[in-house]
């Protein structure tokens, strides 16, 4: 079962060993490869940080941390790891930097376990306008454990309801206040909340799991100066490997670096870490503030080019690398629209949009992030090009209307080849 250069000659071993797997790690690829990836949270991380991945770093136990460690033989790792936390408090201005959350709901969770107790009052976005489930849904930890009040959007704009948010702290009086969304298509004003913070004495905790990457090269404006706690995941706009990290003020370092070890977490996974390090020096190359550039001028084209279709961008559009559609204009509910994008080749997901008429399970929105078609190497043209895809699938109940536009897909997909030779 050879036949991708990409996964290299170790490939053709595991293929002889174990052809179950290896065919699926190739399917995938074809899939990655001809499929239009518009998920608002995924990206194609490099070959660089793939080399990481699959390094022997994945075998060494490194409890602690560089110089305080519970294992021997941790030299070489220790190094790497510095080298990330380095990186990450250079790229972001950042005082402190833990690297070890192996993702951004473990990320999350040691910012609870570094600034509250179960029963406390925190004060996130509410899930039906765009919060995480690590910000109190009750099928969380997060939800079961804290007493959690949410704010939300405005009706008229769709934009977070900053007098609600101020109302509800002043009224609630939360240990810590959550901003940050996974669909939420507009910038968020740091300094408003910030200044809500400082009124009722709470943390301010920035989850930028999904615009980091923006920050990172430099689109748009940072959290990390305004915040006591920033968390985020490392594979969405980032397009480092899968993982998390946490940012904080010099102060809270150590309540940090003890609630992610030994407060939640084991070993690391320092093949992980190591991939996180490359991630960093990748974003501090003027290519990538270049990229962050093109995917947010991309995604508003997107916007503007399904508005055209007859959709509505919530919001009015976007800022970020993701735009929330409101679809009702069609007449498909998110769930049929999701399932027949998906037919076509186009993968995205249904989303609920502010004040939603529709259950959570069919929702009347669909989201589309460009992080991926930038990386790709796609630009505006393309964009134009997805959008009328994208709407062509939405009205189309035949099954063959949409292996043709499948096909048109493809065609698409083939002139941007990714992890080619
Ligand atoms: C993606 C995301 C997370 C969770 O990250 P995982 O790595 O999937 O655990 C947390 N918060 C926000 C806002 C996110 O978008």
């Amino acid at each position: 079962m050879s036949g991708t250069p990409f996964y290299g000659p170790d490939f053709d071993l595991l293929s002889r060993q174990d052809p179950d797997i290896a065919a699926i790690l190739l399917s995938e690829l074809r899939r990655q490869q001809r499929d239009l990836q518009l998920i608002a949270s995924e990206n194609f991380t490099s070959r660089a940080i793939f080399a990481t991945l699959g390094s022997t770093l994945s075998n060494k136990y490194a409890e602690g941390y560089p110089g305080k460690r519970y294992y021997g033989g941790c030299e070489e790792v220790d190094k790497a790891e510095i080298i990330a936390i380095d990186r990450a408090k250079s790229l972001f201005g950042a005082e402190h930097a833990n690297v070890q959350p192996h993702s951004g709901a473990s990320a999350n969770l040691a910012v609870y376990a570094a600034f509250t107790k179960p029963g406390d009052t925190i004060l996130a976005m509410s899930l039906p306008h765009g919060g995480h489930l690590t910000h109190g849904s009750k099928v969380s930890f997060s939800g079961k454990w804290f007493n959690i009040v949410s704010y939300g959007v405005r009706q008229d704009n769709e934009l977070i309801d900053y007098d609600e948010l101020r109302d509800l702290a002043i009224k609630n009086q939360p240990k810590m206040i959550c901003s940050g969304a996974t669909a939420y298509p507009s910038l968020i004003d740091f300094e408003k909340i910030r200044a809500i913070c400082d009124e009722v004495g709470a943390i301010m905790w920035v989850d930028a799991a999904h615009f980091i990457g923006l920050v990172a090269g430099k689109a748009i404006p940072s959290p990390v100066p305004y915040a006591d706690v920033v968390s985020f995941t490392t594979h969405k706009v980032l397009r480092g490997p899968r993982g998390g990290m946490i940012l904080s003020k010099a102060e809270h370092g150590a309540a940090i670096d003890k609630a992610v070890f030994p407060g939640m977490q084991g070993g690391p996974i320092m093949s992980a870490v190591a991939g996180k390090a490359v991630a960093l020096k990748e974003c501090a190359q003027p290519e990538y503030q270049q990229y962050a550039k093109n995917v947010i001028a991309n995604c508003q084209v997107l916007a503007a080019s399904l508005e055209a279709e007859g959709m509505r961008a919530v919001s009015g559009g976007t800022q970020t690398h993701l735009a929330l559609i409101d679809i009702r204009s069609t007449n498909v509910n998110g769930k049929v629209a999701d399932q027949r994008c998906g037919a076509a080749g186009i993968v995205l997901n249904k989303n609920a949009i502010p004040f939603d008429p529709e259950s959570p399970a069919v929702t009347s929105g669909i989201r589309v992030g460009t992080a991926a078609t930038t990386t790709q190497g796609m630009g505006t043209p393309e964009m134009k090009v997805i959008g009328s895809l994208i709407a062509r699938a939405i009205a189309s109940d035949d099954e063959k209307v949409l292996a043709r536009l499948r096909g048109e897909v493809h065609e698409l997909t083939a002139r941007f080849p990714i992890y080619s030779a």
